[in-house]
């Protein structure tokens, strides 16, 4: 039920690489992608998206949409090996010598727009975007890269007046130092995945929704209850009251299924006949228009439940 953890990862992977195709030179800002259309919908898993999101590397737009953050792009980049291409260092030479040109001779740094750069140095705006954006022109004194102007992110890029970043510099910033990136995202999305893991339920993925510590002073001991959304009840991680999604759940012959008429409706709490059966938190009464009604809606709460084949009891109102 639950995907592996090198599964997730090569998932991971591919959805970098599928986005990093998708994106091309344009920028990562206004570069959307749809995980319900082609060549997302079929290989993606949705979790991949939710933990991408979790770890800075993407973000959702509106459900269903997501672009690439300046992190992800960078991690996009390492995985696939691009930026240390010789192609890609001739391009980014271009984009360089054009920004250098603004501040030689010169004894202040120069304000120039995006546009400019870009025609100037034959490369798209997106391409240059990016490389601003995720500040990989600027490796340890920010005063020697270019940046936005204020708050004209997008638009405006500040050329310090000592700038003299070689291709190499920003190759490096886009790669080198994002091993460790693309190693901290590997143990990212594990703690993400194990605190996810610990927050819920390990049969069903039900959420948990209360914990509390009760000291016993007499077993000189502090438990730890906690309660997930499906009914499960843990102490100290020891289960204590199955999940319906669990083989601790009983089955439905440990119940008596005895409905009782009150006023125009017939109710029906299940009566446990086994100790395993006892040990079920009380879902709710069921309820119906008559005696046999509300023993199956009775039936359908409490049976053993599997993901994908749950049944809902009967609409009254
Ligand atoms: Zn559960």
């Amino acid at each position: 039920m639950t995907t592996g953890r090198h599964e997730r990862e090569d998932n991971q992977r591919q959805a970098f690489a599928l986005m990093l195709n998708g994106l091309g030179d344009q920028a990562i800002d206004t570069t959307l992608f749809d995980i319900a259309e082609p060549p997302f919908a079929d290989g993606i898993l949705r979790t991949t998206w939710e933990e991408l999101a979790r770890g800075g590397y993407v973000d959702c737009v509106r459900g269903g949409q997501y672009r690439l953050t300046a992190r992800g792009w960078l991690a996009a980049l390492e995985i696939s090996g691009d930026a240390r291409s010789e192609a890609y260092q001739e391009r980014i030479g271009r984009v360089l010598a054009a920004m250098k040109r603004y501040v030689k001779g010169r004894r202040e740094s120069r304000v120039v727009d995006l546009k400019t750069i870009s025609s100037e140095a034959g490369e798209p705006e997106g391409f240059i975007f990016n490389i601003v954006e995720s500040r990989a022109s600027v490796i340890g004194d920010a005063r020697r890269g270019a940046t936005w102007f204020g708050a004209d992110r997008g638009r405006l890029i500040e050329i310090p007046v000592d700038f003299n970043m070689e291709p190499v510099d920003v190759v490096a910033a886009l790669t080198v130092p994002h091993l460790d990136r693309i190693q901290a995202l590997e143990e990212r999305l594990q703690v993400v995945e194990e605190e996810r893991a610990r927050y819920h339920c390990p049969h069903c993925d039900a959420e948990l929704v209360s914990a509390s510590a009760q000291d016993y002073p007499e077993h000189h001991a502090i438990v730890t209850y906690e309660r997930f959304a499906c009914g499960l009840l843990t102490a100290d991680g020891f289960e204590e009251e199955p999940c319906p999604y669990s083989d601790a759940w009983p089955r439905l012959e440990e119940f008596d299924f005895k409905a009782e008429e009150n006023g125009r409706l017939w109710v029906c709490r299940p009566w446990p006949k086994t100790a395993r059966a006892r040990r079920v938190h009380v879902i709710r009464d069921a309820v119906g228009r008559t005696k046999e009604e509300a023993e199956e809606n009775a039936r359908i709460l409490y049976e053993p439940k599997v993901k994908g084949k749950e049944r809902r009891p009967t609409e009254l109102w």
